[in-house]
Order: C-alpha cells, then structure tokens, then sequence
C-alpha cells in the first residue's frame, strides 16, 4: 500500500528501464522480425467504442459499422495475454476506442496484471471517468496511465473533442498525479492553427507536474484526408520549440519506443514529440496490436487482420497461438507507408488504438 501512494517517478518508468532484465529462458525465446526488431509490448484495444468526437478520429461519434464484432471477453484477454508472455512481452497497454467505456475495466487490468511474466499494465484512455476510476485502478495494477488532452483551454478543447467537461479531466489528472503511477503521459495531437500555440502553455504546466507531454503529429487516416490537409503540422516544431527554451534530448534507453523526449532541470515533467512522418519513425518499432476483436495487427497502418479469437477460447491452446504469433509476425513489413499517403485499412485510430 505503502507503494501505490508514493509519488510518481519518472525516472523509473519501467517502461525505458534499462536495467530491466529478463530471465534467460524468456530471452531465448523473444520475439524478433525479419529487419532485426525485437518485440515485448503489446497494445490492446478493448473496445471500438468511444463517448469522444476528436475531430481527427470520431468527427461524428462512434456508430457501430456492418460487421461489428463484439469485443474480447475477460477471460479471452487473459488467454491472449499469457500467450504473449510466453513470447517475452511484459508490457501491456490497453486501448480502444474508449476503454472506460466498459464496465470491467478494473477486473480487465486486474486479471492482465496477473499474468506471469506481465511486468507493466499500462491504459490509454481520455481521461473522462478518471477522477472516479483512479484508485480502483491503480489497486487492480495499472501502472502506467496514458491520457489524451489535446489542450489546457477548455475551449479549444471542445472544438478538438466536443466534449465540455475539461475541468473533470484536469480534477482526474490531479488525482492521478498522487497515486503513484509508475508513468504518466499526455497526448497531445499537434494540429495547426488548433492548438500549436499551446506548447508554452503546456511546458508551464510540467513546471510542478511529473508528468511526460508529449505532442503526436497528425496521422492521416482512411476517413480525415481533408483535415489532415488543413491542419498538418512536423513535430520539427515541437523540438525547435523545446531546443530554443533550453530543453535537452534525452537519451534513449532500451525498451523506448518512438518518442523523442526532452528534460529540462527547471521542470518536474518532460516534453516530446512523436513524429510518425519522421524519417526513422518505423526502426524503433517495438509493439504488436490486438484489435478489441483479437485481429493481429503487425502495424497500426498495415493492411491485414489475421484473427486470434479462434485460439482464445480455452487455455490448453496456448501454445499453438504463441506458434501462430511467431509465424505471422514474418508478415511485418519495415515501415508503413504514409509518406506516400498509403494508411492501409485503418479508417480511424478508434479502431485498432492508436
Ligand atoms: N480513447 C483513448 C484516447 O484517446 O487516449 C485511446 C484510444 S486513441 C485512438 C489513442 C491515441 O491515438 C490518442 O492519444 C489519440 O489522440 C491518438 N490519435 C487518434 N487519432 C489520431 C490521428 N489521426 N493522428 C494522431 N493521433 C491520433
Ligand atoms: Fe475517442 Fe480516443 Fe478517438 Fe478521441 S482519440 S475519438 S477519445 S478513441
């Protein structure tokens, strides 16, 4: 208990812990692809589903399409997340969609921080039920809380999300901050004449608060090709922006994904930039997905689902789901494509998580 109260540390987050090591039988047995990239992080969306209108995802909301499928059950997750820890992976993100949107959040993180060999429990979410949710799931396990907002004004935040209730979100973040979350995050879109002034405003705000902005460029996408026009911008300014106020480049360290972050001695929290546009964006890529529906997905911009469900329905099988894991991930290719305006099937992040 003692340890669920501390306060967060964010030079610990496990997630780049470069003392984290692995037993040598779990080593031997890593998932690695074809270019040479290694795999121990797996995000999975819990749910399609989302009470947010981001004007860049879900414009209109969500609606249930033609050939909905409904999401994994409790004990289907926990069979897919024991396969993956048998492949190495210790670190689980849950996405959607919105995951607070279902009701057995909490037993969903519980059960997943459970598995042997799941070493981090992470959630992204929007943060709306964070301020009831908070303590139950910190209890449950979850040490990692990614949360999106977009910005600090509440109204450009509406515009961004068509949500009004910032200040519940900003009360659930406070909160938040005093329960001892191994890491703490804010994602922020970077859109162009929405919220690129915000950036000073953001760097005030990390001033007190441990926690890690960090500003994701726009991703095109199958359904916001006239937005991403109007409102594209590099995350080359979020670093010019960070150099020019003093902040410096942090050194990557093992298990680090592809965000570039910067620390600055005057400040408690870090700053950074998620460039997917960026040249060696795909190198560095170190993650599997899993649909809400239990599809693979081998990049959040490839074209195939390749369904696990069938290999979900009872513990004896895993095994064989660790074997088809192996073999599909032969199939990832070494970069997506957008720079060529290619997104593969994904329509909306909403879908596959983001
Ligand atoms: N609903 C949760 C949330 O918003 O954090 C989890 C799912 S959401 C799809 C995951 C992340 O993807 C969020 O940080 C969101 O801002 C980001 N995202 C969604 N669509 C995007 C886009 N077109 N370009 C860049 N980031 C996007
Ligand atoms: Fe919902 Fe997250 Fe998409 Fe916003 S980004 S619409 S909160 S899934």
């Amino acid at each position: 208990m003692a340890r669920l109260f501390a306060s967060t540390d964010l030079s610990s987050d496990i997630s780049s812990d470069s003392s984290f090591e692995l037993s040598p039988a779990v080593q031997s047995n890593l998932l690695n692809d074809s270019f040479g990239r290694q795999f121990q992080y797996l995000r999975l969306s819990i749910t399609e589903m989302c009470n947010f209108r981001c004007t860049y995802c879900l414009p209109d909301g969500y609606k249930k399409c033609a050939g909905y499928e409904e999401p994994l059950t409790v004990a289907e997750i926990e069979n897919l997340v024991s396969a993956f820890a048998g492949l190495g992976f210790w670190k689980v993100r849950l996405t959607g969609g919105e995951p607070s949107v279902r009701r057995d959040l909490v037993e969903i993180v519980a059960r997943v921080a459970s598995v042997p060999g799941i070493r981090f429990v992470a959630l992204s979410t929007n943060g709306l039920k964070l301020h009831e949710q908070a303590e139950s799931l910190r209890r449950a396990g979850l040490q990692g809380l990614n949360l999106s907002l977009d910005s600090l004004d509440p109204a450009v935040f509406l515009k961004m999300t068509g949500r009004s209730e910032h200040q519940k979100i900003m009360d659930g973040i406070d909160r938040a901050l005093g329960l001892g979350f191994r890491s703490l995050k804010v994602n922020v879109v970077l859109m162009k004449d929405l919220n690129e002034t915000s950036l000073a405003d953001f760097m005030e705000w990390v001033r007190t608060r441990e926690i890690s902005v960090r500003f994701i460029e726009l991703m095109r996408t199958g359904r916001n090709k006239e937005l991403f026009d109007r409102h594209y911008l590099s995350g080359q300014v979020v670093s010019d922006f960070l150099t020019q106020s003093g902040w410096q480049m942090r050194e990557r360290s093992h298990g680090d994904g592809p965000a570039i972050e910067y620390h600055h001695q005057d400040f408690a929290g870090r700053m950074g930039v998620i460039a997917p546009y960026s040249k060696d964006f795909c190198k560095t890529c170190n993650r599997l997905r899993v649909s809400s529906s239990g599809k693979l997905r081998l990049c959040l911009f490839g074209d195939g689902d390749l369904s696990l469900r069938p290999l979900l329905q009872n513990s004896d099988d895993r095994e064989e789901l660790m074997a088809r894991v192996r073999h599909l991930l032969s199939g990832k290719s070494l970069s997506h494509s957008l720079q060529e305006g290619k997104y593969g099937n994904t329509w909306n992040l909403s879908a596959i998580g983001g």
